[in-house]
């Protein structure tokens, strides 16, 4: 079985662009049990498929009210503006003020291949738009602004 683990920071996977999947199977169901073990170990609020070196259009968030996950998750519309701080476990001890929709309306596969929309606000909101992110290969070092950027990389220590 493949062995799933946390990427971090300069890893070139975390700049490459997932792939949609193409059938909700086993191996998807699999790689989400992965991805759930290895956020809740790391005391983490969402994980991208990226994050452990799989490029698929997957996944997985738990702000305390139970985990959710989503395949081929897809934004259809958003409302509203917020900035908060974020961290991102590819990141340790990065910290970001990022702009993000108050509330989107998210399209996507559950694990039985099902499809749903569903409508986030709050928190879930952010951590959804901040893990199709990184679908896309964007990190949140992004929405720094160029003056702090340098900063930011520096505190990484690479
Ligand atoms: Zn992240």
């Amino acid at each position: 079985m493949k062995k799933y683990e946390l990427k971090f920071y300069p890893d070139p996977v975390l700049r490459m662009i997932s792939s949609p999947v193409r059938r909700v199977n086993n191996t998807i169901r699999q790689l989400i049990k992965k991805m759930s073990n290895i956020m809740y170990n790391n005391k983490g609020i969402g994980l991208a498929a990226p994050q452990v070196g799989t490029l698929e259009r997957v996944i997985i968030a738990d702000i305390g009210e139970g985990l959710i996950s989503m395949i081929n998750p897809e934004i259809l519309t958003g409302f509203g503006e917020d900035y908060l701080e974020e961290g991102c476990l590819s990141l340790p001890e990065t910290v970001v003020n990022v702009k993000r929709k108050q509330s989107v309306f998210v399209r996507y596969l559950d694990k039985n291949e099902k499809e749903k929309e569903s409508e986030l606000d709050g928190l879930t909101s952010r951590v959804i738009q901040h893990e199709i992110d990184h679908l896309n290969g964007i990190l949140i070092i992004d929405y720094a602004p160029v003056s702090e950027r340098l900063n930011v990389l520096s505190n990484l220590k690479i």
